[in-house]
């Protein structure tokens, strides 16, 4: 379940500059600026607006908003605070993820390209096939530029799934050893029908 909702918290105040309409007091109405911000399980996530309010610290009338003379309000612009940048932490936070999500993808693109170039018995390939499912080839010999694989016994639907059958079904490899030339796998890779190489 994920927890949303808004939240509001005042974060500015002005000196007590100007009179107070309301009980003649002078000098005793100050500014106060509250950002209103959406958030996700309390982490603040975007501000979407800031309240201008003002308060007499000696009847304590309160007015918000419209509430203020057109020449109150234009005066409390003058010192109204750009919201801070923690109230966007959710976004920041997001990004970061997204950022760690790139890394992991661009180091296995990586580490894919380097375990074809230099094989190692063991290694173990998603791969699509033909018929446009997807299973795990476990390298098992190599003669040369020749590189022998059995076939996982499974198949998934995405490739997102391969997970399962490593997990699951790690060991569930067929007997014969089918054999592919390192130039023939390199095309594979090139058309992403090899989607990853994982080394034990
Ligand atoms: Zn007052």
């Amino acid at each position: 379940m994920i927890i949303f909702g808004t939240g509001r918290k005042v974060v500015g105040q002005t000196p007590t500059r100007h009179d107070c309409s309301y009980c003649g007091q002078q000098a005793s109405v100050g500014f106060y600026y509250q950002v209103r911000y959406f958030h996700i399980f309390w982490i603040p996530v975007f501000p979407y607006r800031t309240i201008t309010g003002s308060q007499c610290m000696h009847c304590r009338q309160i007015r918000e908003g419209n509430e203020l003379s057109p020449q109150l309000l234009a005066e409390a612009k003058v010192e109204k605070p750009r919201p801070p940048l923690k109230y966007f932490s959710g976004i920041f936070v997001g990004i970061f993820f997204a950022l760690l999500i790139a890394a992991a993808v661009i180091n296995e693109r990586n580490e894919t390209h380097n375990y074809l170039k230099d094989p190692k018995v063991g290694d173990v390939y998603g791969v699509k096939q033909e018929n446009g499912r997807y299973t795990l080839f476990q390298l098992m010999q190599l003669h040369g530029d020749s590189l022998g694989f059995r076939v996982n016994n499974y198949e998934v639907d995405l490739s997102s799934q391969l997970s399962s059958i490593r997990r699951d079904h790690g060991d569930d490899f067929s007997d014969e050893v089918w054999f592919y030339a390192k130039d023939e796998l390199k095309e594979l890779l090139d058309d992403q029908r090899i989607v990853n190489i994982r080394r034990p």
